[in-house]
């Protein structure tokens, strides 16, 4: 059997959003399961709007995913000779011609075409011309286009879509499209066939919106001799309200970087995109990467549009709640070796990382993280509603603050009342903690939950999170004496 070589062909003009992302993973995919090889072209021709800073935030989007590749990145732009070459083969072989006509005569053309009701296409004036018409064209200095010259045959042309089925359109509609413009440069649509037959690519899986240019290309590699991939049209990434998702509409939330920097795991956002478009045909919903690679089919693509149900106006659950929802599941089960990996350079970026969590304290980190996970979304939640157990300097969330603590003025009397028994304590364990804060509840003749949400806010700032006696032990004796004491503060003294 045959390599099966994929390839991921990103037009850099934009960030790698969320359809690009879904793409390159499901080609990456298709590669690992048939131990294929994947490529990365840079399709960079359109100099105008490609950008050195999409090229790398795409690589460093693919990097972050942990899509990798066998071969590239290549630039379509050093194959320009090549592309330029294509086209002159198929001028010499009679399957291209140069076109004359300018844009005011295809212009009128058209206009007359449309008000006689006929078809759009171009009429082939310039199919048929001499070598000797060609010459005294191009001797009085006329530009000229190439037109690939699609066959003179009836009936359909078609290819089996792995995905769609059966794909076929009438010979009479493919017109004879241009390959090169007049200023010697080749279109997208040759560029592409010449590199992906150079590159030996097997299997195209691409966005629908590449559908328009199919049978053109299928055309191309034909004339070119070339033997032709396999086709994998994939539906498109739409919003809830069917529209197309796009930067310019949605806003950041559809670039895979904003993923990243919002603290998501790699694998969990791969995990969200492998299921927004496929299936394999149970409720699954995770998989580790070992089962994607083996159960996903290209069969099992979903036909139909994919939703992309993100939540604009919610500002926790800002984007698609499956998202947050693989991305807790992960969070929370994950190893927590690993996961401490992952908190380390988000510690590291906000100051907080001790090299001691490496080593003496390495203990203590890794269950504090275990001990706070399960309230958790992302990674950015450690430096945030988990500041309290890394830094002093941590913020209190006004509810619990108005509801659990300003509502008691006598909160500025008890808590340190309660610093002082902890700090006389013999054992600083979970029972005897527990049984002091109960005892001195009792003593006040006040319920023990005051004393319990009081201390919860007063030394973590929030209002819910682990049992409040084994946050005490975490957190240690020293600090929590010094927050409970403290707690004057939040009433404005100082
Ligand atoms: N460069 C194209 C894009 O970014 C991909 C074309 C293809 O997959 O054939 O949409």
């Amino acid at each position: 059997m045959t390599e099966t070589r994929l390839r991921f062909p990103p037009s850099p003009t934009g960030y790698l959003h969320i359809g690009g992302a879904r793409t390159a993973l499901y080609n990456w995919l298709y590669a690992r399961q048939t131990g294929g090889k994947l490529i990365l072209r840079i399709e960079d021709t359109d100099t105008g709007r490609s950008s050195l800073e999409s090229i790398q935030g795409i690589i460093e989007g693919l990097e972050w995913l942990g899509i990798d590749f066998d071969e590239g990145p290549y630039f379509q732009t050093d194959f320009e000779a090549e592309h330029i070459a294509a086209a002159q083969k198929l001028l010499n072989q009679g399957a291209a011609y140069k076109c004359f006509c300018t844009k005011e005569e295809l212009d009128a053309k058209r206009e007359a075409a449309l008000a006689a009701k006929k078809p759009l296409g171009y009429d082939r004036t310039c199919r048929n011309l001499s070598a000797d018409e060609v010459a005294e064209k191009e001797a009085a200095g006329l530009p000229s286009v190439i037109r690939f010259k699609v066959p003179e045959r009836t009936g359909t042309l078609g290819y089996d879509d792995r995905i769609l089925g059966r794909i076929d359109t009438n010979y009479s509609e493919i017109d004879d499209f241009v390959i090169v413009r007049s200023n010697g440069k080749p279109l997208y649509l040759l560029c592409n066939v010449v590199d992906d037959i150079r590159d030996r690519i097997t299997h195209i899986i691409r966005g629908q919106d590449h559908m328009t240019n199919t049978l053109k290309q299928i055309l191309l590699y034909e004339a070119l001799r070339a033997p032709l991939p396999v086709f994998a049209h994939m539906p498109l990434t739409l919003d809830t309200k069917k529209a197309k998702i796009s930067k310019r509409s949605h806003g950041e939330i559809v670039a895979v970087q904003f993923y990243r920097d919002c603290g998501f795991l790699p694998w969990a956002f791969n995990n969200f995109l492998a299921l927004l478009g496929w299936s394999a045909g149970n409720d699954q919903e995770f998989y580790s990467k070992e089962e994607l690679i083996r159960e996903f089919s290209l069969e099992r693509i979903n036909k139909s549009s994919a939703i992309f149900n993100f939540q604009k106006n919610d500002p926790k659950f800002f984007t698609d709640p499956k998202a947050i929802f693989i991305n807790e599941h992960y969070l929370r089960t994950m190893d927590i070796g690993e996961l401490g990996k992952m908190v380390k350079k988000e510690l590291e970026s906000a100051g907080l990382w001790k090299d001691a969590y490496d080593t003496d304290q390495k203990e203590w980190y890794l269950s504090t993280l275990d001990l706070i996970r399960d309230r958790f979304h992302t990674l950015k939640d450690f430096t945030s509603l988990g500041r309290a157990y890394f830094a002093d300097d941590f913020e209190i969330d006004p509810k619990p603050l108005a509801k659990n603590v300003l509502k008691y003025e006598e909160l500025q009397q008890w808590l340190p009342q309660l610093a002082d028994r902890y700090e006389k304590l013999a054992e600083f364990s979970l029972e005897e903690t527990e049984r002091v804060a109960r005892e001195l509840a009792e003593e006040l003749a006040i319920k023990p939950g005051v004393i319990i949400n009081a201390m919860r806010t007063v030394v973590t700032g929030q209002l819910a999170g682990p049992s409040m006696f084994d946050i005490i032990i975490t957190i240690g004796r020293e600090k929590i004496v010094r927050r409970l004491r403290d707690v004057g503060k939040l009433f404005g003294q100082e």
